[in-house]
């Protein structure tokens, strides 16, 4: 049996804690984050758990206005795609900025990367370590 070496659990307990964990492969070099089973590039078993610096650049956004189900209590809000300085890319919310004045501006800032929980209506009422993985998500604040 296959076994994840860094589980989405531990990854997101030590994000809690502000520490934002990855993977380096040792056949390759490639970061990989959030975690996978196999490096994203040459599909090697061969990881090892490594701390990352958190930082990102913003690499492009989108503005939601319209909710999907439980979310409606949410919009608007920023979705980004940015760029871990060690390679990986994240999606996840700009936070801090107001989502009806944002600009292009953004796009090539620096940020660093939080987390936040799913809204209330969709969230599991335990201890954050039990939230489904899926249920989390990242937020970049601009630096
Ligand atoms: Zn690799």
């Amino acid at each position: 049996m296959v076994t994840y070496k860094l589980p989405h659990k531990e990854f997101f307990a030590n994000l809690k804690n502000g520490k934002l964990l990855g993977l380096k492969c040792n056949s390759c070099g490639a970061y990989i984050c959030p975690p996978k089973i196999n490096c994203s590039e040459c599909a090697s078993l061969d990881l090892e758990i490594v701390e990352l610096k958190g930082k990102v650049e913003i690499k492009s956004y989108t503005v939601i206005r319209v909710a999907s189900e439980g979310f409606e209590d949410e919009v608007p809000y920023i979705v980004a795609l940015a760029q871990l300085e060690e390679g990986p890319g994240l999606i996840g919310n700009i936070v801090g900025v107001d989502p009806d004045k944002i600009t292009d501006d953004v796009i090539g800032k620096k940020a660093t990367v939080g987390y936040k929980l799913p809204p209330s209506k969709l969230r599991y009422r335990g201890p954050i370590e039990e939230i489904e993985p899926e249920g989390l998500a990242f937020t970049f604040s601009l630096a």
